[in-house]
């Protein structure tokens, strides 16, 4: 069977969500778009997608039917119109292409007609018979092959062309419940009233394995960096050790959210991309499904392994998935904006004065440290290589830092070009060790500007508590004097708060 692919990938596309680069993903080499060499799945989504309204019809399946019926009356070319997912055409191997272009054109007229006019039409023309039925929205027709198909041949065409016609309907009417409301309700119940990202993406990626028999995962787009993905939830039949991480730009997972176009990996390449934890073969392929929300890519469901999943549900779970993710992470990105700092993505100034409120409020005995960090001759920098120069060093800097950092540890930036590390538990030689580790780092990795290396380095303050700093409210003055006295000193070096506060 020759399914004519313009006919049914687009909706298929539309089903998933896809934005039509098809062309961008073949670039990709190791990857097998969807649509064609597998079109297996999007078939499959689109198909069974549709099973939603065709539910109590299992076994409806109109381009299959459409062209079984081609088959059985000797047909080369059949056409059906009116089911929500647009038109569909069975095109039998023996038409030529030329010829064949015409040929469907007209049987795409006469279907039109006949949906309309609900009358039977039959045209004998070179190509073949032309037989169109129709009944409002719907149509059917074929092309019988010979152009002098005799009134038995016409008779029996025009009889199955009702019945497919009937059935059509049937299928449509009796759509609820559908699947796609099975999957919404299966999702929310999932959910549990879970309302954050990361609780919603879990029970998608529950659902997903439930229904895709595998493991899953669910991978959003950062509000912190642009562009940035990350793996934010995975089923427990999937390796644990993929949660959180950061996916390669050119990772399969990474180039399908750009595109917005589904996808499957095949051979050994890993579908979420370099770096990821040593995986055996088959876990390393997967189907990538973008996470629309409207024309938006929020991210992506992935389905590990290396078949093709059974479409059906996996598609109306998407469908569902998408929307419900999106609005999750409209409430995660606002509160994350409330506390990060847009330029860098740590923490930001409030943020930061309302841990340590929090941690004074907790009365806290236990040791904890606070570190200042200032970039030397900072305005130097700016006024020499500019703004963005400046913006793109400060990035640089909140790298260096968030490396520097351990669970538990919150960096910030709480000025112009000053950062804040909070160490809580650590004493003062400990907190000394990590700022020093931190001026090295700045002085000794090279921050590149337009091609050029410029030398950075920063000035600390470390002030801990209860020694020598027995206040915890003094903490922040002590670690200022400790950097101010750094600065003094000659730059690029650490300095400890003295006891007097
Ligand atoms: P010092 O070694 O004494 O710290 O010298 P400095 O030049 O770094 O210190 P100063 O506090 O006098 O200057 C800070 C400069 O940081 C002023 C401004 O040019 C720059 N700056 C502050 N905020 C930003 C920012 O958000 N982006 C950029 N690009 N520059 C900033
Ligand atoms: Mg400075
Ligand atoms: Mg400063």
């Amino acid at each position: 069977m020759k399914l004519k692919r313009g006919a049914w990938i687009a909706p298929a596309l539309a089903v998933i969500g896809g934005s039509l680069l098809v062309e961008a993903v073949w670039r990709g080499t190791a990857w097998t778009l969807l649509g064609v060499a597998s079109g297996l799945l999007l078939g499959l989504a689109f198909r069974w997608s549709r099973h939603d309204t065709l539910s109590d019809t299992d076994a409806f399946d109109l381009p299959h039917t459409l062209d079984l019926l081609r088959r059985a009356h000797d047909a080369r070319v059949g056409w059906a119109i009116g089911l929500a997912q647009g038109p569909v055409e069975v095109v039998g191997d023996a038409v030529q292409e030329e010829q064949g272009a015409e040929a469907r054109r007209r049987g795409a007229a006469f279907v039109q007609l006949a949906s309309v006019d609900g009358r039977v039409h039959v045209a004998h023309e070179i190509e073949g018979t032309y037989v169109a039925t129709g009944d409002f929205p719907y149509g059917t027709a074929l092309l019988l092959s010979g152009r002098d198909a005799d009134q038995r041949r016409v008779t029996a065409a025009v009889n199955d062309l009702r019945r497919l016609i009937d059935t059509m309907r049937h299928a449509e009417q009796h759509a609820t419940p559908g699947q796609g409301q099975l999957v919404a309700r299966q999702l929310a119940l999932g959910v549990a009233g879970a309302q954050t990202l990361a609780g919603i993406a879990r029970a998608g990626a529950e659902l997903a394995q439930q229904l895709g028999q595998r493991g899953a995962a669910v991978v959003i787009r950062s509000v912190r960096e642009r562009d940035a993905i990350h793996i934010i939830a995975v089923s427990t039949a999937a390796d644990k050790r993929l949660t959180g991480r950061r996916l390669d730009p050119e990772a399969p997972v990474a180039r399908a959210i750009q595109g917005g176009i589904p996808l499957v990996t095949t051979g050994a390449e890993d579908v979420f991309g370099p770096g990821m934890p040593e995986r055996r073969r088959h876990e390393r392929g997967g189907a990538v499904y973008p996470l629309l929300d409207g024309r938006s890519v929020i991210g992506a469901l992935v389905l590990v392994g290396q078949r093709a999943p059974a479409g059906d549900r996996i598609a109306s779970l998407v469908a569902e998935l998408g929307p419900r993710l999106a609005a999750a992470k409209a409430v995660h990105d606002a509160e994350q904006r409330a506390v990060l700092d847009p330029l860098t993505g740590l923490r930001n100034r409030g943020e930061f004065e309302r841990v340590l409120a929090g941690y004074r409020a907790r009365e806290q005995t236990l040791p904890a440290s606070l570190i200042y960090v200032d970039l030397d001759h900072f305005k130097r920098l700016n006024d020499t290589l500019g703004h963005p120069a400046g913006d793109a060093a400060l990035k640089h800097i909140a790298r260096v830092l968030e490396e520097a950092m351990r669970e538990g540890d919150l960096v910030a930036r709480i000025g112009g070009e000053e950062f804040a590390v909070w160490l809580p538990h650590a004493q003062l030689g400990e907190a000394w060790e990590v700022a020093e580790r931190i001026r090295d780092s700045v002085a000794n990795t090279t921050w590149h500007w337009s091609g050029t290396a410029y030398p950075l380095t920063t000035s600390c303050g470390v002030a801990s508590y209860p020694e020598p700093i027995a206040e915890l409210l003094n903490l922040p003055a002590a670690a200022d004097a400790a950097l101010y006295r750094a600065k003094e000193l000659g730059r690029n070096r650490v300095e400890k708060a003295a006891r007097s506060y």
